[in-house]
């Protein structure tokens, strides 16, 4: 019998729920996936993310054929394999010669331009359906930001809160108030964290070792490293990283969100995006279980909110942003920053403590959390002048959870501010006497956080002025920046030239 629908499903797709499955019939339609060299490769993609998205796919794949019957399944190293998504893909069509294609919406615009040119060059129609893995549309978010001169988050969060119920009491927020902020946000203090709970370890089973071995010598000169390979790579595993957080590390994931501290890479933090990226977890799932732990009295209604919001806003919010501004978002440059990308973020290899510490940990483990990544690399970048498409290379190839949709906003847009602001109300910018505040970095590093000039002069702090100085003009018009645009005022002439000077040394040193 000839194929109805070929069902394509991509790395990130792993849900045997997914809207591509409606009205799937085993006798007449056919699952196809792919792995091509060309995902792990258009950027140099970091070997624990490859391995992420391989095992997981070889692990979805099986539970797809138990539910859908045999799946059509190309592996890396399949000989003719051709090395892209739209080659494969009309290898597939030659195959089955399919009467139409059918998929969830794909998280990334550069993919969906290439299946879309193939479903075009063969004459088929391409169903592309909504992914049902988000709580809103783009479409709804597009009609939201209709008229508004500047995005923000928070009133589509509680829009989004109130229309899908989460938090809420009667008509309004739970506890009278929408944000918590004030209440989350700690560092440590002296005697750093207390017991953290390690993460619950999803030891390679049979599947992830073949990867874990085909990666290694396939993509040996790739970044990163496999020896610490623990991510979860099927459902049963995504619930229980899930269950593992909401039991040992919600109840103070507000308190320290904004903690940074030396060795420890996962704090209090939830390690759920990649799971949720690749759709092996769905989002709702995770903050229903998020409020039902408020509500049975098991975690403060500060970290519940502070965490919902990280999903159910930000998430949510970025995905708009990108797939409303695509393509030409990719672009956008906004404070003209063309520096390149410092050779060391792929080495880890720099004196800088607190940066040393996030780029070996990323890495070690493809993550960072989010602090990290937006005032420890992504603020370097940012007053060192970098490119924002570099940075955005850099972000999409090393993180397990770098997924275009929320990779690119949150790079290009909330931490390099290449939008202009359309995303963020501000630079995020700061010296190093933030990351001294919010961590214990600077105890144990060769430079001063009070220092700008002269040779223990902290890089952080000595870019941070250069930047302010670089930027006057533009920043002086930002209500939000004032106060720090006014301290320029302190400086002196000598004092700012010194700083220029000596920033000027570390952009050639980078
Ligand atoms: C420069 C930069 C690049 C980033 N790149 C990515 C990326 O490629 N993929 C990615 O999923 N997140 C990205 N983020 C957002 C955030 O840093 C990560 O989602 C988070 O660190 C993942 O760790 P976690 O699961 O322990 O998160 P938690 O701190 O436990 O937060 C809970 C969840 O909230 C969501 N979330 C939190 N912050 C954001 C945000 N700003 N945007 C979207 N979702 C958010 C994530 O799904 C996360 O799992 C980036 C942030 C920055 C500043
Ligand atoms: S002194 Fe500067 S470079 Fe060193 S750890 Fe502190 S902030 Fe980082």
């Amino acid at each position: 019998m000839k194929t109805r629908h070929l069902v394509i499903v991509l790395g990130d797709q792993l849900d045997l729920d997914a809207s591509a499955f409606d009205g799937f019939d085993p006798a007449q339609d056919r699952v196809w996936m792919a792995e091509v060299a060309e995902e792990s490769t258009h950027v140099p993609s970091s070997k624990p993310r490859i391995a992420l998205f391989l095992s997981a796919m070889r692990h979805f794949a099986q539970a797809a054929s138990e539910r859908h019957g045999p799946v059509d399944y190309t592996r890396l190293d399949d000989a003719g394999n051709a090395g892209t998504l739209a080659g494969e893909l009309r290898r597939a069509i030659a195959r089955h010669q399919p009467a139409g294609l059918v998929m969830t919406a794909p998280g990334d615009w550069r993919v969906l331009q290439a299946l879309r040119a193939v479903a075009d060059a063969c004459g088929l129609p391409l169903d592309i359906r909504d992914d049902r893995h988000f709580f809103s549309t783009v479409r709804e978010f597009a009609e939201h930001a209709k008229g508004r001169k500047q995005l923000r988050l928070e009133y589509w969060y509680r829009a989004l809160r109130q229309k899908h119920r989460i938090l809420m009491e009667g008509d309004a927020p739970a506890g009278g108030q929408w944000n918590y902020d004030a209440d989350n946000r700690e560092a440590f203090g002296k005697a750093g964290p207390v017991d953290l709970p390690a993460p619950v370890r999803h030891a390679p089973d049979a599947v992830t070792r073949e990867v874990l071995a085909l990666v290694e010598t396939r993509f040996a000169s790739h970044p990163g490293r496999l020896d610490r390979f623990d991510w979860p790579v099927t459902r049963a595993q995504a619930l229980g990283a899930l269950e593992d957080f909401i039991a040992h590390r919600l109840p103070l994931f507000g308190r320290y969100e904004d903690a940074l501290w030396a060795g420890e890479p996962w704090l209090y933090h939830s390690l759920l995006s990649a799971a949720m990226n690749l759709k092996l977890l769905h989002p709702r799932e995770v903050v229903q279980a998020a409020e039902a732990a408020w509500r049975a009295g098991h975690a403060p209604l500060a970290a519940v909110e502070g965490f919902i919001r990280q999903i159910l806003g930000w998430r949510e919010y970025v995905r708009g942003i990108y797939w409303t501004q695509m393509p030409s978002y990719l672009d956008r440059n906004a404070l003209d920053a063309h520096e390149p990308l410092p050779e060391f973020f792929w080495t880890g290899d720099t004196d800088m403590a607190c940066l040393r510490d996030a780029l070996t940990q990323t890495l070690t483990h493809g993550y960072a959390h989010h602090i990290q990544r937006l005032m420890v690399t992504g603020l370097y970048l940012l007053l060192l002048g970098v490119r924002p498409q570099e940075a955005h290379q850099w972000y999409l190839s090393v993180y397990v959870d770098a997924v275009e949709w929320v990779e690119l906003p949150n790079t290009l847009g909330m931490s390099q501010y290449g939008d202009g602001g359309l995303m963020a109300s501000k630079p995020y910018i700061a010296s190093g006497k933030y990351i001294q505040r919010m961590g214990n970095f600077c105890k144990g590093c060769r430079y001063d956080p009070g220092e700008s000039t002269g040779p223990t002069a902290c890089p952080y702090t000595t870019l941070y002025w250069d930047f302010l100085m670089r930027h006057e003009t533009m920043l002086a018009g930002n209500p939000r920046m004032g106060m720090q645009v006014r301290n320029l005022a302190r400086l002196t002439t000598d004092k700012r030239e010194a700083i220029r000077e000596q920033a000027r040394h570390l952009r050639r040193k980078a």
